[in-house]
């Protein structure tokens, strides 16, 4: 129980030295999110390409702006450019005092979770422990990322990044009820909030006092959240909105005092004078009266963390406590949630590290046939993997936090990518885990089944994997659309556009002969590494040849075409995630890490694997005709399941 008397001290040193960040800076910076960013729709496919006609004129001087500006390696890659600035070096924002008090919290913070904390019994409980709740709350961990000055830790999202990767390490239901919190739950207040909310609403939530929830989810609005119909309506004075509405699967919803929702409002359309109803986003009290909550779900996995229903019943939200603009509620959700997601990758290497202990440990006790099984080659292939695939993830969280410390405001797709490879990876890693224990994995004592368990829900919540993938695959294709109606107007300006035609169609006719594009990564990457690197090269010409193939052929039909989509984002997925450990590797190769030549040999195994799956997946995508074959045979399977209401054949007993 040391760190639970040790606590408060270090909750006042937090707050002491909390040292001040640039990600408030960087974030509020970001450009709006239009309808093209739209991530959670259902709509998504469509709202993505909304404004992306690839081969209409008006695109092209979105075109050259976009060009200008994107420092993004993800939405380069859909172009079949090397976008490097993002991702070589790489990166390391942490200042000396930033590293020396990031140092001075990890201890503290991991001794609490080892000492104090109790995950089974939380399970067991379906609740955090009260000891935990206090103690979290003691050393600023429900403040992380508020600023010194208005009570919390003032992390930046590196800083922050490796705290949550020690929460993930430990207990996945205390690491949603912190996120649900500080993530999402007052997110928008720190993104969006005037001095006032901001001063008004902090405070409280950074000591924990008070706790947030994050409420658009609905009955009949999941994935497609544009599609909610809670409703907030203005009072004649102008001072008040009304809101009615219930919100469902809310994370903190049966503990929160301070509910960030979201709810349609009439808004006149400023050109046509119409009315429309837009979704606006709000700081509800639930001190405002009319505000409950039902009982908490009975759910597989992060058992202790409190899901409910919400309901706002008249509620009256005074007019001053709009966040953001009235009708830019979807710009703010948004945000909130692309700007969380680093944060679960981080968390979920910790999971990954703390799993592939445990399969360590019992690899290397357990004897069978005679011989300790982590000496047969099956097991070595899968704890290899796992490595694998915390060394990905691992990568990819620090790579897309220092962006956002660094003030990218181009990190969308990279973020959305993080999330979905972090959620899968240490789903496989622990699956993985669970067969290298045999039957003792199927126990509970290790508590590995729990992980399992509370991982699942990672791959559907802010943003299912599978929307997610669209949103990748689509957002590439918007930038690479815009390029391809900048190319119709050069061609019909072939002097005015030399400089676009020498170079985006020279390299397009060069891809088209199946000559190479002259791109390479020898300058950034460190030459022990650059058979990977020009591995990866080779992958992203032939994924960005069977990009623009794809958006010449379906035009704006590529919204619908999600069997192809699919199959970009995982081209997408593997291209950016080969690049971060090229980077990772080639720094620490460069600094002579004491673990460069095992970062090395994880790198190119990656690479080695992760290019073969392009090439094959993009292979069939451009001649395999058996491919066709197969979409047309998935979607009349899938019909014919449909219609017969489940297994369409009889069993082969004929009964
Ligand atoms: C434990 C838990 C905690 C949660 N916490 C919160 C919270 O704090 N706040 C909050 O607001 N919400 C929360 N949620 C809700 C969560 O964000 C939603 O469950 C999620 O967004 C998916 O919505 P849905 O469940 O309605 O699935 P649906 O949107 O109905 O989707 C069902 C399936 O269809 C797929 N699908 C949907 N549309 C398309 C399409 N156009 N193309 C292809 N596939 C499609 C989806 O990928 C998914 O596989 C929570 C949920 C759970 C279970």
């Amino acid at each position: 129980m040391q760190a639970v008397r040790t606590a408060p001290v270090v909750g006042r040193q937090l707050r002491r030295l909390g040292v001040g960040s640039s990600w408030p800076r960087a974030l509020l910076g970001q450009p709006p999110l239009g309808l093209a960013r739209r991530p959670y729709a259902s709509g998504a496919t469509q709202a993505v390409l909304e404004k992306s006609d690839p081969l209409s004129p008006e695109a092209s001087k979105q075109e050259k702006q976009t060009k200008a500006e994107s420092k993004s390696f993800a939405a380069g890659m859909f172009r079949g450019q090397l976008t490097t600035d993002q991702v070589f070096p790489y990166p390391s924002v942490l200042n000396e005092e930033q590293t020396q008090f990031l140092k001075e919290l990890v201890g503290p913070v991991s001794r609490f979770f080892e000492e104090v904390n109790d995950p089974a019994k939380n399970d067991m409980m379906e609740k955090v422990e009260e000891t935990t709740l206090q103690g979290l709350k003691e050393l600023g961990a429900f403040g992380l990322q508020v600023p010194s000055e208005l009570g919390g830790v003032g992390l930046c999202n590196t800083q922050y990044a490796r705290l949550v990767e020690i929460v993930g390490t430990h207990d996945l239901g205390v690491g949603i009820t912190l996120g649900a919190h500080q993530s999402i739950g007052f997110k928008g207040i720190l993104l969006f909030g005037t001095k006032a909310q901001k001063e008004k609403y902090l405070p409280k939530l950074a000591s924990g006092e008070t706790i947030a929830a994050f409420c658009l989810t609905e009955p009949s609005s999941g994935s497609d959240a544009a599609s909610i119909r809670s409703s907030a309506v203005p009072s004649p004075c102008g001072k008040y909105y009304t809101l009615n509405g219930s919100k469902i699967w809310i994370s903190n919803g049966g503990l929160a005092d301070i509910f960030t929702v979201f709810a349609k409002t009439p808004v006149t359309d400023a050109a046509t004078g119409a009315m429309k109803e837009k979704i606006t986003a709000f700081v509800v009290e639930r001190s405002f009266g009319g505000v409950t909550h039902g009982p908490p779900e009975k759910k597989m996995g992060i058992k202790a963390s409190n899901t409910a229903e919400v309901y706002f019943d008249g509620v009256r939200v005074p007019a001053e406590n709009v966040l953001g603009e009235v009708g830019g509620g979807f710009k703010v959700a948004m945000h909130i949630l692309n700007n969380g997601r680093f944060g679960m990758a981080a968390a979920l290497a910790g999971t990954m590290k703390g799993i592939i202990a445990k399969a360590v440990d019992h690899a290397t006790n357990r004897t069978q046939f005679g011989d300790k099984i982590h000496n047969f080659g099956l097991i070595q292939e899968k704890l290899a993997r796992m490595a694998i695939l915390h060394y990905v993830t691992e990568s990819m969280a620090y790579m897309v936090s220092a962006n956002m410390d660094q003030g990218s405001t181009d990190f969308q797709i990279e973020a959305a990518i993080s999330k979905i490879f972090g959620s899968e990876a240490a789903w496989k890693v622990t699956d993985e885990c669970i067969q290298i224990m045999g039957g003792m994995g199927f126990m509970k004592e290790p508590g590995v089944e729990r992980v399992l368990r509370d991982l699942r829900i990672f791959r559907i919540f802010e943003g299912t994997n599978d929307i997610l993938r669209l949103f990748v695959a689509l957002q590439g294709c918007v930038d690479k659309g815009k390029e391809l109606s900048g190319l119709g107007n050069a061609l019909k300006n072939p002097f005015g556009n030399a400089g676009l035609l020498l170079g985006e169609a020279g390299k397009q006719l060069r891809r088209r002969a199946g000559l190479g594009s002259g791109l390479s990564l020898s300058g950034v990457i460190h030459r022990e590494l650059s058979r990977s690197g020009e591995l990866v090269v080779q992958a992203l010409e032939q994924f960005a040849a069977v990009v623009e193939a794809k958006l010449i052929k379906h035009k704006k039909g590529i919204v619908n075409e999600q069997f192809v989509l699919q199959r970009l984002a995982d081209g997408a997925i593997d291209l950016y995630t080969m690049v971060v450990v090229l980077s990772r590797a080639s720094r620490s190769l460069s600094e002579g890490h004491p673990t460069a030549q095992h970062e090395k040999m994880l790198c190119d195994s990656w690479c080695i694997e992760a290019a073969a799956r392009v090439r094959e997946t993009m292979t069939a995508l451009q001649s395999d005709p058996q491919q066709q074959e197969l979409f047309r045979n998935f979607k009349s399977i899938s019909t014919a399941l449909v219609e017969r209401g489940g297994v369409v054949t009889s069993n082969p007993l004929g009964f």
